[in-house]
């Protein structure tokens, strides 16, 4: 059955801190539209169930990736959802290396939009996740709250409070490592019903065993 294979019971809305995407061994490329702004920026919509587990690479070989649907968008996608990996980067003409926001694209689409595509389709996917992003300013929270990206330690405890006392909704944190060791905000999850349509308590959070109490707000 068709439906039961594609089901699933809520949205992840991830976006990442583009400080810490860059502050790894790895580092990280900007796209050809050069350094996005210094603010949170989408990673995905990640289709969900309650238990914590997910569905992934739904229906690629029907239901692939085309740019050409979301033409209307790319503006929007270019400021909120820009690549900051190098992998499989393109060499500029000044032999600089670039992030490449078509692969990154093509991944999130292929691995998580075709889990959702029986409820929203290519357009409306990316649609939806562009309009959560411009539903709640993370950094505007956060930063009037005095927790700035500013390279010092702030507590997992005051980042989640100062934004469920914003929204009315925990979020869920998750943190890499810099280079020398140190755990750094990376990621902040919100949920969204099964439309993206609105933000939901999320039914259960990523665990925050990959953040220690305090973390690093890398300067971006
Ligand atoms: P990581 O292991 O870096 O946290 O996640 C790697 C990838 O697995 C993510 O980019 C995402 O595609 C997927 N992933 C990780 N955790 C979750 C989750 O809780 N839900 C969903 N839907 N995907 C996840
Ligand atoms: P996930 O599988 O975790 O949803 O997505 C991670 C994949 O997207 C990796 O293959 C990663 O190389 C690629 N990717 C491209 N640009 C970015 C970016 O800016 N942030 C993250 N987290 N992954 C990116």
């Amino acid at each position: 059955n068709i439906w039961i294979s594609r089901d699933f019971d809520f949205f992840y809305f991830v976006q990442q801190w583009p400080g810490s995407f860059c502050d790894t061994k790895k580092s990280c490329c900007f796209p050809l539209t050069g350094k996005p702004v210094s603010n949170f920026s989408i990673h995905g919509l990640w289709p969900n169930f309650s238990n914590g587990s997910f569905p992934s690479n739904c229906n690629i070989a029907e239901n692939p990736f085309n740019q050409s649907k979301i033409t209307d968008l790319i503006p929007r996608a270019e400021k909120g959802w820009a690549s900051l990996s190098c992998a499989g980067s393109k060499k500029t003409e000044n032999n600089k290396t670039s992030s490449d926001n078509t692969r990154f694209w093509k991944h999130e689409w292929d691995k998580h939009g075709t889990c959702s595509d029986l409820i929203l389709d290519q357009h409306a996917y990316f649609e939806a996740t562009l309009n959560l992003k411009d539903r709640v300013d993370l950094l505007q929270i956060l930063q009037y709250n005095g927790i700035k990206p500013d390279g010092n330690l702030y507590s997992i405890v005051n980042i989640t409070k100062a934004i469920t006392q914003a929204i009315g909704l925990e979020p869920g944190i998750t943190c890499n490592t810099d280079p020398s060791g140190n755990r750094q905000l990376n990621e902040i999850y919100l949920c969204a019903d099964k439309y993206a349509s609105s933000f939901i308590e999320c039914p259960i959070l990523p665990s925050r065993k990959s953040c220690t109490d305090m973390v690093e707000f890398p300067i971006f």
